[in-house]
């Protein structure tokens, strides 16, 4: 999650929606969108579903935020060492890069970067669809961070966002195993590993501005940033099983809808959309990498936990991670992932991206 700007609060002020209408206020397309019957049984997705788990999460993370990476500070070598750890895991899972044979990496050069930032890159999977390869499901996550501080103290960013980046790879693994077992998606999955997001969603900008798809063939983008933890909101027992989603019915009534059923049917959370608010003043919808697919009119749904107190602190580490939570935080994107790339049609795009930064 990129660091608030004190401007955008002034924005928010002169920036009230009055025409946004919420799904929840449009019932007559909802009585009408239902989620598709795809040709598999609730218990066998929900095998793949549960293929994420809390100990692989876990496993992944205290390798994906350790010391080792360096605070993942774009450009620089902890960055690099997370690049190629990304890329050696799909390949142990067997899953391609959409750039060919052993080409994982959308470089970006430094001259796309401000203030003396070295080149990076976007690191990119691909799962090709079955029937409809051509149309693409975007799943995404920033994988740098912000570094080292001045005493060499790393700023591990366990839940920014190694919590979105390791959740990606098991949503990646569940998606390869169906696919094995011949109920691959119909539609193709790009897993995409932003880099530069701490310093201004650069790598997502730098995507959508040099597809790899067509973004016109590009049907979602469902974004993870930060969803390993509890928010002060939240604390307590019964109020934790929940998260954020913002952007949801913004762009598309119709992902809501099957988001709120997917999650009702399988994961069950407490679906929180405090910041989805168009005059909320943290202005989060705009600060982090799906802005950049929503500006193009793509569909978005933003996952997030809120803010803590360990945010960009040195104390962002693994062993504050809520690792159950995370993998059904985790297994939700997954589902709703599954159900848009399987459902028969193309998600309707009803809704404009009418506000800017
Ligand atoms: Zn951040």
């Amino acid at each position: 999650m990129k660091n608030f700007l004190l401007i955008f609060g002034f924005i928010a002020v002169y920036s009230c929606g009055g025409s946004y209408k919420t799904s929840s206020s449009d019932k007559k397309s909802e009585d009408k969108i239902s989620v598709s019957k795809v040709k598999i049984s609730k218990s066998d997705l929900t095998k793949y579903g549960k293929s994420i788990t809390s100990k692989e999460l876990k496993d992944y993370l205290y390798v994906f935020a350790g010391d080792d990476f360096e605070g993942r500070d774009t450009g620089e070598p902890g960055q690099k060492k997370a690049a190629e750890y990304l890329k050696k895991q799909y390949k142990k899972l067997g899953i391609p890069s959409p750039l060919g044979d052993d080409n994982y990496f959308q470089e970006i050069p430094e001259s796309y970067f401000r203030g003396g930032i070295k080149a990076s890159e976007n690191v990119l999977a691909y799962i090709k669809g079955t029937e409809k390869p051509e149309e693409i499901v975007v799943l995404s996550a920033h994988y740098d961070h912000v570094g080292v501080d001045a005493k060499g103290n790393v700023y591990n960013g366990a839940d920014d966002d190694g919590s979105g980046t390791v959740s990606l790879l098991e949503i990646a693994e569940a998606f390869v195993k169906a696919k094995k077992d011949g109920v691959g998606p119909k539609r193709s999955i790009l897993f995409l590993h932003v880099t530069g997001e701490e310093k201004g969603l650069y790598g997502s900008r730098f995507y959508t501005e040099n597809p790899i798809f067509p973004l016109e063939n590009t049907v979602t983008d469902l974004n993870i940033d930060m969803i390993g933890r509890i928010d002060e909101k939240h604390e307590g027992e019964e109020m934790n099983n929940y998260v954020y989603l913002i952007g949801s019915d913004r762009l598309s009534t119709e992902l809501h809808v099957i988001s709120e059923e997917v999650n009702a049917k399988y994961t069950k959370l407490d679906l929180d959309y405090t910041y989805n608010a168009k005059n909320d003043p943290n202005r989060f919808y705009f600060r982090s990498d799906h802005y950049n697919f929503a500006k193009h009119n793509i569909p978005i749904i933003f996952y997030f936990n809120g803010v803590h107190e360990d945010y960009h602190q040195v104390t962002d580490t693994p062993d504050k991670i809520e690792y159950d939570l995370m993998a059904k935080r985790a297994q939700l994107v997954f589902y709703t992932a599954w159900e848009i790339a399987n459902k028969e049609d193309r998600l309707i795009v009803d809704g404009v991206e009418e506000d800017g930064e």
